[in-house]
């Protein structure tokens, strides 16, 4: 790739050139200094009280490979998570840090009925988020100048049964809050699929908003159809997809009808590369379908997931995803104008993002 395009001393991209991120889990991004402040508050103990080595032991759960020891990194994220001052700070500092990354469009998710163990209420945890996203929004400039625009998705958790009152809450919130934008089902996937989650999954459609559905185990491809059944738009990961594929670096690549049916659709897929090597969907990033499938015109984007348990930031993963595969500046260019084009919020404010920030800067 063009080297041109990277930072020396951050080895990702550049950060005034500006990206999108679809993906990005508002629990699985904090700063390891936050965390230290916000548990000391509230004596919540951690596995280190030194910045560095508390990120290097948010990463080392990652790279178990086992995705019961990942989940469980989150404990120590969620606990300080628990009062609308915490909710609100984590939520202003992700904007101020995607911002200074170079994002300047992202949709942030997470799952309400996570904060709830010190007694706020649904609605105290949603309003707690979007004040604090706000904030960071008012404040934020990338190093390119640009300002941030952050849309929310709520998830419901596929191993509890509360999906349809979270629907509730995200269709009643929508309709005063335009910046929620979507709804997903994330959580333990393997054993819980949307199915389970129909009621739920109905009322989003029926009150017009925005579906992605996660779909990164296995089973792999049922997941995935499963998830298209019903209703979703994107699906978060579908790395797995790959398996309905032969040949896929190769000369004569085929797709299988799913494979088709997504590409043909440009249904969206939410891709966190380093993530999907982590939990051991794939054996390295050279080997990640991203960049062949790319090629074949799918509508593949580059997420980070959780900034903090995978150590990665966008700019970081787009230039690791770039060299695995010798990605072009017009490809990377493409990846961030499929995230842009494939955001579930406004379209007119997608638009101006693209036409006075994305293509310029990339062009
Ligand atoms: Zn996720």
């Amino acid at each position: 790739m063009n080297t041109t395009l990277l930072d020396p001393r951050t080895g990702g991209l550049r950060a005034d050139l500006p990206t999108a991120v679809l993906h990005d889990h508002l629990d699985g991004g904090l700063r390891p200094a936050t965390i230290i402040e916000l548990a000391d508050a509230i004596g919540h103990p951690l596995p280190s009280a030194d910045e560095n080595e508390l990120a290097r032991w948010f990463v080392r759960g990652a790279e178990q490979g086992d995705l019961a020891a990942y989940l469980d990194t989150f404990r120590h994220t969620t606990a300080v998570m628990q009062t609308a001052e915490g909710l609100r700070r984590v939520a202003r500092e992700a904007v101020l840090d995607l911002a200074a990354d170079g994002v300047v469009y992202a949709e942030v998710r997470y799952a309400p009925e996570k904060h709830q163990e010190r007694g706020l209420s649904l609605d105290e945890i949603m309003q707690a988020v979007q004040d604090g996203l706000a904030e960071g929004m008012s404040e934020a400039r990338t190093p390119g100048g640009f300002p941030i625009v952050v849309n929310t998705i709520v998830c419901a958790l596929r191993t509890e049964r509360r999906s349809l009152e979270i629907a509730e809450l995200t269709a009643r919130w929508r309709r005063r809050d335009p910046r929620i934008v979507g709804f997903d089902l994330a959580g333990a996937e393997t054993g819980w699929p949307a199915a389970l989650h129909a009621a739920a999954l109905a009322l989003i459609r029926a009150e017009l908003v925005r579906l992605t559905v996660h779909a990164s185990e296995e089973p792999d491809l049922l997941l995935i159809s499963d998830a298209l059944e019903h209703g979703a738009e994107r699906i978060g990961h579908g790395v797995r997809l790959a398996h309905d594929m032969t040949d896929l670096s190769g000369p004569s690549p085929r797709l299988g009808r799913l494979a088709s049916y997504v590409r043909d659709r440009r249904i969206c897929l939410e891709m966190a590369p380093t993530c999907h090597v982590q939990i051991g969907a794939v054996d390295s990033l050279e080997r990640h379908p991203i960049g062949p499938m790319l090629r074949l015109g799918f509508n593949v984007t580059v997420n980070t997931d959780n900034r903090l348990m995978s150590g990665v930031k966008v700019s970081t993963e787009m230039a690791a995803v770039a060299q695995a595969h010798q990605l072009t500046a017009p490809e990377l260019h493409r990846l961030v104008r499929n995230a842009v084009e494939s955001g579930f919020g406004d379209h007119d404010e997608r638009q101006h993002i693209m036409t006075t920030i994305v293509d310029p800067a990339w062009r």
